[in-house]
C-alpha cells in the first residue's frame, strides 16, 4: 500500500472553491471537503515561501511532527511541475521524501507534499485515499502550527 503510494502521480493543483464561489488554484477538492482548516488551507495557498526559505521550512515541519529529518530527501528541481510527497529507501530505513519545484512555492503546496512524507514515515493506512481522512488530518495539524508558532496570526483570524 505504501509503496504504491510512493509510486502514485506527481500532485497536480486543482481549484478551490471559496464559499463565495470564486476559485483558487492550489488544491483538491476533497481536501477543500474535508478540512477543519479551510480558512488557514486558503491563506496558505495564496501565501508565497521564498526559494531560500523552502527547505528552512520543510525541516521546521518535520521536527515538529517528531519525523527524523536528519537524513530528508529533499528533492528541488525544475524537472518537478508541482509536488511529490513521500519516503524513500535508504539502507533499509525509511526516509521522509518531499519533491518540488524549483523557485518560489507557495506555502501550501509545501506544507501539503510534507504532509504526504509524514503519513508514510508513520505508515499510517490510507485505504487507498492518499487525499482522504488520514492525510487531511495531518495536513491540519501541520496548517495550524504553521500560523500558531511560524507565522504567529492570532487564532482569532481563523478559528472560525
Ligand atoms: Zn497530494
Amino acid at each position: 500500500m505504501i509503496q504504491e503510494e510512493a509510486k502514485s502521480k506527481p500532485d497536480a493543483p486543482a481549484d478551490i472553491m471559496t464559499p463565495r464561489g470564486h476559485k483558487m488554484t492550489g488544491e483538491y477538492d476533497v481536501v477543500c471537503r474535508k478540512t477543519s482548516r479551510y480558512v488557514l488551507l486558503k491563506m496558505s495557498h495564496s501565501q508565497i515561501t521564498k526559494a531560500e526559505d523552502v527547505r528552512g521550512l520543510i525541516f521546521k515541519l518535520f521536527k515538529r511532527h517528531n519525523v527524523s529529518n536528519v537524513n530528508a530527501k529533499i528533492h528541488i528541481t525544475a524537472q518537478v511541475k508541482y509536488g511529490k510527497g513521500g519516503h524513500r529507501m535508504k539502507r533499509g530505513k525509511r526516509i521522509p521524501y518531499v519533491a518540488l519545484p524549483k523557485g518560489d512555492v507557495r506555502t501550501g503546496l509545501i506544507i501539503h507534499e510534507v504532509a504526504h512524507a509524514i503519513v508514510h514515515m508513520r505508515k499510517l493506512k490510507t485505504n487507498g485515499e492518499p487525499h482522504g481522512g488520514v492525510f487531511v488530518e495531518i495536513f491540519d495539524r501541520a496548517l495550524t502550527y504553521y500560523y500558531n508558532e511560524l507565522y504567529q496570526i492570532d487564532d482569532k483570524t481563523w478559528k472560525q
